[in-house]
């Protein structure tokens, strides 16, 4: 209903009633129930009866004329009023006591006004209350006559906003439970609650997020010391995305890397929300959950997908992928294959065979430093790539060092083994694709080896 409609309507004899009967005894122990179910310091009812006026509150009400309400009632009256917090409301700062108000009209289907049903509480209270009293107000309303006697409305009332307040306490209990369950299905997913108030940068967590953060439930939080909990590089890209959050009215999901309270490193996916008022954000909110083992699993999975777990180079699939790579150009591409290795296992057996391919993958690594990638690509061969600016000359330098290198013995406990390798050198061409590359290099291989090993031979299109 609009206010000025309302208004028009609000009987003059509320605002400055002729009589102001008793307070009545009944209702009071009705408010008195409302009062404990909403949990507020005092409730209030005023009704109207032609030029009568009927007060009534709750044990805690102000007595004995209520005066102390008749400011927020005045307004109340003309369309439902809440002060959420009246420390923050210009109109009502510094001159009560009370820092919560919601008064709700009693307004009969026609628009009639016939009371004001108000919530007071000494503490700023949350605005869900406010709506709580108002859906308790207009149910209550619901089957009120248009013009009927004091008693009877009393009594309908009486009636009708007992019922109400019961049912809101049961659906109260009713979220209760259900904030129960959700705390405890979070805990089993390790997933907390957290909200962040703009204005004040206030914190407010669920168990959840302080079991993951390991610090005591319910002990006292704030944003900076939070912060210095995040890994440096997951700090700055938080603070980045939720800048952006907070101008651009977009929520955002992010990986965290954190430490813990206890010392413990731990990942954690963090989701935002932002709520906004007028195009202004005025709270942040989200869930924070333990993804530590999913995030151990998914990087060794990724390792396993691209590395070779003996020599922990990169592995044939790295390889191929590296090298069919269009947005990074390959100089070169040297393959690398130990020259009688069979016999090395035959010889010395499988693990001492294993000890030489460890040291191989050590031995490249040295001497490939400048290289864009070695990789074991099979058995006992191996593919150094090399970086666009390469020519031959640094190509066959670099092949050259490989056969020094490999061709020197390797020492395990009192065995020496005597390893040897062959090279095969390709240098790219802007027409020659990654699988010509390979093939190329494969021939020179093959020609190495052909030669007699423990040498390289560079490709050259003569052979093809
Ligand atoms: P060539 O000089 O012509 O290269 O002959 P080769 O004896 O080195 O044999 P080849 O390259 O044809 O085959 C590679 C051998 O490496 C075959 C296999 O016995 C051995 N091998 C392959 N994978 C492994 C491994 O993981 N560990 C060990 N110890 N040996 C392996
Ligand atoms: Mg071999």
């Amino acid at each position: 209903m609009p206010a000025a409609a309302s208004a028009q309507m609000a009987p003059a004899p509320f605002q400055n009633p002729s009589r102001v009967g008793r307070t009545a005894g009944g209702l009071a122990s009705l408010l008195e129930s409302i009062r404990q179910r909403l949990d507020v310091d005092f409730a209030t009812l005023r009704l109207i009866q032609g030029d009568q006026l009927v007060l009534a509150g709750s044990a805690g009400a102000p007595s004995p004329a209520l005066e102390n309400e008749s400011r927020f009632s005045s307004r109340a009256l003309i369309a439902p009023l809440v002060v959420p917090d009246t420390a923050l409301d210009a109109r009502f700062r510094d001159r009560t006591t009370i820092r919560f108000y919601a008064g709700i009209p009693l307004v009969t289907a026609s628009g009639r006004t016939v009371g004001l049903l108000s919530l007071f509480d000494r503490s700023p209270r949350p605005l869900q209350l406010a709506a709580r009293l108002a859906v308790l107000a207009a149910n209550a309303m619901r089957s009120v006559e248009e013009a009927p006697s004091q008693e009877r409305l009393i009594a309908t009332l009486k009636g009708q906003l007992a019922d109400q307040a019961r049912l809101i306490h049961e659906q109260a209990a009713a979220l209760d439970h259900s904030r129960l369950i959700f705390e405890r299905a979070a805990a089993t997913a390790r997933i907390g609650v957290w909200e962040c108030d703009l204005a004040t940068e206030e914190l407010t967590w669920t168990d959840g997020v302080y079991d993951l953060f390991e610090l005591p439930r319910g002990s006292s939080i704030d944003r900076a010391t939070t912060l210095l909990c995040y890994a440096p590089t997951s700090r700055a890209l938080l603070e980045k995305l939720r800048t952006q959050a907070v101008t651009q009215g977009i929520g955002f999901t992010l990986d965290a890397e954190i430490t813990t309270a206890k010392g413990n490193r731990r990942w954690m996916r963090l989701t935002t929300s932002v709520e906004t008022e007028n195009g202004v954000a005025t709270r942040l909110f989200g869930m924070k959950q333990d993804i530590t083992e999913e995030k151990i699993l998914a990087d060794r999975t990724r390792y396993l997908a691209e590395f070779d777990v003996m020599t922990g180079l990169a592995n044939r699939s790295r390889f191929q992928s590296r090298l069919a790579d269009q947005t990074q150009a390959i100089g070169a591409l040297l393959l690398v294959d130990l020259d009688g290795f069979k016999s090395i296992n035959d010889t010395f057996g499988h693990a001492l065979g294993d000890e030489c391919l460890k040291e191989t993958a050590l031995r490249l690594e040295a001497v490939g430093i400048e290289a864009e990638l070695v990789a074991r690509i099979g058995g006992d061969e191996f593919a150094v790539l090399l970086g666009p600016q390469t020519d031959y000359t640094a190509a066959e330098h670099l092949a050259g060092q490989i056969v020094e290198i490999l061709g020197r013995p390797v020492t395990r406990g009192d065995q020496v083994l005597q390893l040897g390798a062959s090279v095969g050198i390709a240098l790219a061409m802007p027409e020659a694709s990654p699988d010509q590359l390979f093939k190329q290099a494969d021939t020179a291989l093959y020609a190495a080896k052909a030669a007699g090993r423990k040498t390289f031979r560079l490709f050259s299109p003569a052979e093809r």
